[in-house]
């Protein structure tokens, strides 16, 4: 392998290569630009277009695509050549600034949820310079943002820049009054580890249901699963191990910054966490990765699951979101210091994230909701559909001294007043990590446990900037005017740690337990996409996100409509291919089998042979056949009378559909058990998992 530091970056038109490329001139046009977010002249961006485009042609890049996020939670855009025809029938290459800073593709195939009017099918990208192009597969890549004509957002990066501007400025201004001037931004920082399932190729194309919805609907519970924990941390078998180094060797080309690889608790299952960046950044990274990692895949043989739940009875697959807020000067606050005032201020994003969650439990829940996750979350393998956060031992002590107003420590004999008083240095990693809680404070971040391996995290990351902007902006109005600041700050984040400590939750969040006494703290438990998505209805939701200028209201509701219209379209694939194999791969097989064993007990009556085992295999099947055709006919006439109304539709597909393929599964579950191996039609658990 070359030599990594050589390789890191090199398809990626970086700050370095702009300040190499450009002249002074322009490249500090490019850099106000991004530190202020005043537009580029046109003039601008014609010389960083060329510049990129020599580039790129260096590359070996014969066309550039305007990338965009629309909501269908993966990427999108269409590939132009940079040729450009001359008079004497030849081309030139050429790109232009007015090409670099939009584009025009058509939106009528994306969703957009009553946005765009089907008269007007033009949606419009905007580059994003604070991202940067790269080169792949021979396409110059730019970065965009996706709106419609009258300047909806399409997409999942236009909040996602609205969320980082409104956060940003909302820290600085309380940093500004723990006498920090120098700080000019702040930047949400995530790192998102990605959970993800290889099979090989050839056993992934003979089953239909992985190939169409890219999860098992059927599938006998194997005699071995997870229970011996040998596949976590374990050795990395080799056709994998070299899937990842292939694959981290296209990363970090890239720029991404993979960094840990291992085998995850469940058989085939692996994960790739890369080192924190930027959110803007990180979304980017994570939609390349996740792309990459199924090409990559396929060039071994291999198949990459990105479903939440690809197999039954065995761990499902999400994405760690781990989320903090450093200072343009390198600051992460939430590092708790060991001064007072460094204390104090981390107490005040503590207490403005907790009372945030708190309030906006139910948007940060929906932010995850779909139907890949609904089968991960309160499933007893990652963390529940009741949001709580785990503050460790440490904190949570600190937290109720604060609210309780009594000795932090015993021996110091001291009141813990906020801003005076030194805050005992809080001792780093003393908490047990606590793999149950879908929010964990980890020393210095949160890990946001919730998110679906093939979700976007985009969603949870606005809404994690957009209820932190909120509650910093209430914090700061308030301290901003107060007359004794100490004063104010105590009585501040005591009022917070007051009003929302029953969001903190140390315990086994899997436990029965937990969901009684969340239901009696009145914390939401919003199991399924149906019940998420109902707070985008929410009047305080509506007023936060459009308040805080992240969505207007037509494209907050559009976000609602496209997640539900999503859902439903598909929980009916799910079923349709589920009748599908049921009765055309399913059913004969069983019947061919029955017919078999039939031939066998009537040939063995000739000779009056005992055939007990056939009669009792053959009652069993045929009534397992029977029941799973009947319930299959049924489940088709409930397809065919989906209700069109949109909110009605999706609890008929959670109520009625789900459920009647859960009963489907159980009696194919039953006749893949009673049918002879070889004439089951595709490969089992076994087969797939312990290849
Ligand atoms: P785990 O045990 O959950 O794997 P790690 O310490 O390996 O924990 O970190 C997991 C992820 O958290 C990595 O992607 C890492 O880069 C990221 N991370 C570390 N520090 C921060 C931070 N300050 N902000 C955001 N993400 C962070
Ligand atoms: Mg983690």
């Amino acid at each position: 392998m070359e030599h990594i530091p050589d390789i890191f970056g090199i398809d990626v038109f970086t700050e370095d290569q702009m300040k190499q490329r450009l002249s002074a001139d322009v490249y500090n046009k490019w850099r106000s630009c991004i530190q202020s977010g005043t537009p580029l002249e046109l003039s601008t961006a014609n010389e960083i277009a060329e510049a990129m485009k020599n580039w790129a042609v260096e590359k070996g890049a014969t066309h550039y695509t305007h990338w965009f996020q629309p909501m269908t939670g993966i990427t999108a855009g269409k590939h132009e050549a940079f040729i450009e025809p001359t008079e004497n029938g030849k081309v030139i290459l050429s790109f232009s600034g007015k090409s670099l800073v939009s584009g025009e593709p058509d939106a009528s195939s994306f969703p957009n949820g009553g946005l765009r009017a089907t008269f007007e099918a033009r949606g419009y990208t905007a580059w994003d310079p604070t991202a940067y192009a790269f080169v792949r597969d021979g396409s110059l890549y730019i970065p965009t943002c996706f709106f419609s004509y009258n300047g909806a957002a399409l997409d999942k990066k236009t909040p996602l820049l609205r969320s980082i501007r409104e956060v940003s400025r909302e820290a600085v201004r309380i940093l500004r009054l723990f006498g920090d001037d120098k700080t000019q931004k702040v930047i949400p920082c995530v790192g998102a580890e990605q959970e993800y399932f290889l099979l090989p190729k050839t056993m992934y194309a003979q089953r239909e249901d992985l190939r169409l919805t890219g999860r098992t609907l059927f599938g006998a519970v194997p005699p071995k699963g997870q229970e011996l924990d040998d596949h976590y941390y374990g050795s990395i078998r080799n056709r994998v191990s070299q899937f990842m180094q292939d694959l981290d060797d296209k990363l970090w080309r890239l720029g991404i910054l993979s960094k840990t690889k291992h085998n995850e608790a469940a058989p085939c299952q692996h994960e790739l966490a890369p080192i924190y960046t930027d959110v803007n950044s990180a979304c980017d990274d994570n939609q390349l990765m996740m792309q990459i990692m199924k090409k990559v895949a396929a060039k071994h043989d291999l198949v990459c699951l990105l479903h939440e739940k690809p197999f039954y009875g065995v761990n499902g697959s999400g994405k760690h979101n781990n989320w903090s807020l450093a200072t343009d000067t390198g600051r992460n606050l939430f590092s708790p210091g060991n001064t007072p005032s460094q204390n104090a201020q981390f107490l005040v994003f503590l207490a403005a994230f907790i009372s945030g969650i708190d309030k906006y439990q139910e948007l940060l829940r929906a932010s995850v909701a779909g139907a890949g996750n609904d089968h991960r979350l309160g499933a007893c393998e990652a963390p529940p559909a009741i949001i709580s956060i785990f503050l460790g031992d440490e904190l949570d002590a600190i937290v109720k001294s604060i609210i309780e107003g009594t000795d932090y420590t015993e021996a110091k004999k001291s009141v813990l007043r906020i801003g005076v008083d030194i805050l005992p240095e809080i001792p780093r990693d003393t908490t047990d990590r606590n793999r149950t809680s879908p929010l964990a404070f980890t020393g210095n971040k949160f890990e946001f446990r919730m998110v679906g391996a093939s979700q976007s995290i985009a969603e949870p990351n606005i809404i994690l900037n957009t209820i932190m902007a909120e509650e910093l902006w209430i914090f700061a109005d308030e301290l901003e005017q107060a007359a004794d600041f100490d004063a104010a700050l105590q009585n501040l984040v005591y009022k917070a740690f007051k009003n929302h400590h029953r969001i903190l939750f140390n315990g086994n969040g899997y436990s029965d337990t937990w969901a009684k006494e969340a239901k009696i703290r009145g914390l939401s438990n919003l199991a399924t996409t149906a019940d998420a998505l109902s707070a985008y209805l929410k009047k305080e939701n509506i007023h936060l996100v459009t308040k805080r200028n992240i969505f207007t209201k037509e494209e907050f509701h559009a976000r609602y409509e496209i997640y539900m219209d999503s859902y439903r379209k598909t929980i009916s694939i799910e079923a349709k291919t589920a009748v599908d194999m049921a009765l055309h791969q399913i059913l004969p097989a069983a019947l061919a089998y029955t017919k078999s064993l039939c031939e066998t007990a009537s040939v063995k009556a000739a000779f009056n042979a005992k055939a007990s085992a056939e009669i009792s295999l053959i009652q069993t099947l045929s009534e397992t056949t029977d029941n799973l055709y009947t319930k299959c006919v049924a489940l088709q006439d409930n397809l065919a009378s989906i209700p069109e109304d949109l909110e009605e539709s999706v609890r008929y597909c959670q109520n009625i559909i789900v459920s009647q393929m859960g009963s489907i599964r159980a009696d194919a579950d039953l006749l893949e058990k009673l049918t002879a191996k070889s004439y089951w039609p595709y490969p089992t658990y076994s087969d797939l998992l312990f290849y």
